[in-house]
């Protein structure tokens, strides 16, 4: 048997053992493509079955999440947390409260958690979690009832040096309150480093919330100086406007970009003068408003609720709401208009089709799992500073996520020119990540 159908064999028993779970097979397939050089060179990875077993999760946990909502009545939602790996560290990931999320959404960002966590260089394995619970209309005791219903069940999973949570989708800082009172009351420990991006007074860390959409923006910047370039001037286009899109928007206006659009689900607004990036967070992070209300208070944007925020012509595309928002067809538009750099802010928000377009323009484009893998590299900081008791300053840990973000590019860059693939930072992240787990497991033995 070849070494290819060696490898072909456990992606099709990995179709089977995970039937209907397509986001899961997306995410495997895209690794598998980049491990074809890797295998050539060193087909002991094969030989040890490091590939078959990380693409199994060492845990899985579904449970149920009875809550009662405002009227009274009973509500039942389904968590999930994948345990994904703990070669490197301990699990690692978010949690994503979201309708769509069912155990293939889960599967395919642990498995994709555990490459990026390597990628940053800290010591923590990868896992991911949510619930098909949506917080959108929800009030705040909702929300809490909730949350204290899905913890009072997780709780028991995890630990500072067993599985540590953080937000995604639908999970930001008030949720994550929420889950650590409830974790704390019931564990009776002030245990910090269960949970990454707690609020600043009680064992936050400075940047952490704007971790994901500076760090994507950072990695861009690397992407374009490359090229000799920089954001200074440039039109960029960032889709969606939660936590990772605002502050996305922000570090490109710092560095002298220039933000033409930004979307939810009901649409985008485009603003020829460029996104008022405090106005963005006033309606969206403050009042958690729709993005209508954003066009309404400000004259020079445009609410736009046909066609898609990539018929926006930019040089830079930063995808920052949710997965496959980019089709072939946008590709297509992205790069017949001129784009140049094209960084995944969201977790694979390419479709397969799309990757191949840019990949076989000229176009410069990184995948999520190196470039926003800002925010987990603060989780891991906010981690240790919890460790140690202590707290550095925003300009401190901003310095440490630039660094990191330099370092991951500098790392898939390298790795793809090793490989005789320059500017393949698919090839580059994936096997820079891949061989540094596979040696871990081995080095661990059969487990
Ligand atoms: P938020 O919940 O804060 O924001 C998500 C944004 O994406 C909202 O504007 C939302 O609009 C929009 N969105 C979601 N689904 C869709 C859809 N189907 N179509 C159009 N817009 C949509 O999440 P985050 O900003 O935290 O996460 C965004 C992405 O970044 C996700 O892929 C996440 O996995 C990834 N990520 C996040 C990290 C973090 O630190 N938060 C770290 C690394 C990656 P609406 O409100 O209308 O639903």
């Amino acid at each position: 048997m070849t070494l290819e159908d060696r490898l072909s064999d456990i992606y099709s028993s990995v179709l089977l053992r995970n039937p209907g779970e397509v986001e899961f097979h997306q995410a495997v397939e895209e690794v598998f493509d980049s491990l074809a050089v890797v295998v050539q060179r060193e087909p002991e990875y094969l030989d040890a079955g490091v590939i078959q077993r990380l693409c199994e999760p060492e845990r899985q946990i579904i449970f149920r999440v009875p809550w009662v909502d405002d009227s009274g009545e009973i509500q039942v939602n389904r968590g999930f947390r994948v345990e994904f790996s703990s070669v490197l560290g301990p699990y690692k990931g978010g949690l994503r409260f979201h309708p769509s999320v069912y155990l293939g959404i889960v599967k395919f960002l642990g498995f994709e958690q555990v490459f990026k966590n390597a990628l940053t260089g800290m010591p923590i394995g990868g896992g991911k979690g949510g619930s098909d619970f949506d917080p959108k209309g929800r009030s705040d005791g909702e929300v809490m009832r909730f949350c204290q219903s899905f913890i009072t069940e997780l709780y028991r999973h995890l630990g500072e040096y067993t599985d540590v949570p953080a937000g995604d989708i639908g999970v930001g800082a008030r949720e994550i309150g929420y889950l650590f009172g409830q974790y704390k009351r019931i564990t009776n420990r002030f245990e910090s480093g269960v949970l990454t991006g707690k609020g600043l007074g009680w064992g936050g860390a400075q940047v952490r919330k704007e971790a994901t959409g500076y760090g994507t923006v950072i990695f861009a910047e690397e992407m374009l100086r490359t090229r000799g370039r920089s954001f200074d001037g440039l039109d960029v286009v960032v889709s969606g406007s939660g936590n990772v899109a605002i502050y996305a928007v922000e570090k490109v206006q710092q560095l002298g970009g220039r933000v033409l659009a930004v979307s939810d689900s009901s649409g985008y607004v485009y603003d020829p003068e460029g996104i008022d990036y405090e106005l963005l967070q006033q309606v969206k992070e403050v009042e958690r408003a729709r993005i209508c209300e954003y066009a309404e208070r400000r004259d020079s944007a445009e609410l736009r609720t046909s066609g898609s925020i990539w018929d926006v012509p930019c040089q830079v595309a930063l995808p920052c709401a949710t997965q496959n928002e980019i089709s072939a067809d946008e590709a297509d538009t992205l790069i017949r208009n001129g784009c140049v750099v094209v960084a995944e802010g969201a977790n694979m928000p390419s479709t397969p089709e799309a990757l191949k377009a840019f990949q076989s323009s000229d176009v410069l484009f990184a995948p999520g799992k190196a470039a926003n893998a800002g925010g987990v590299a603060t989780s891991a900081l906010e981690m240790q500073q919890n460790a140690s008791r202590d707290s550095w300053s925003f300009e401190h840990t901003e310095e440490r996520l630039t660094t990191i973000m330099v370092d991951i590019h500098e790392r898939c860059a390298t790795t793809a020119d090793e490989y005789g693939q320059p500017d393949n930072y698919v090839l580059g992240a994936n096997v820079s990540s891949f061989l540094q787990v596979a040696d871990a497991m081995i080095a661990q033995g059969v487990v």
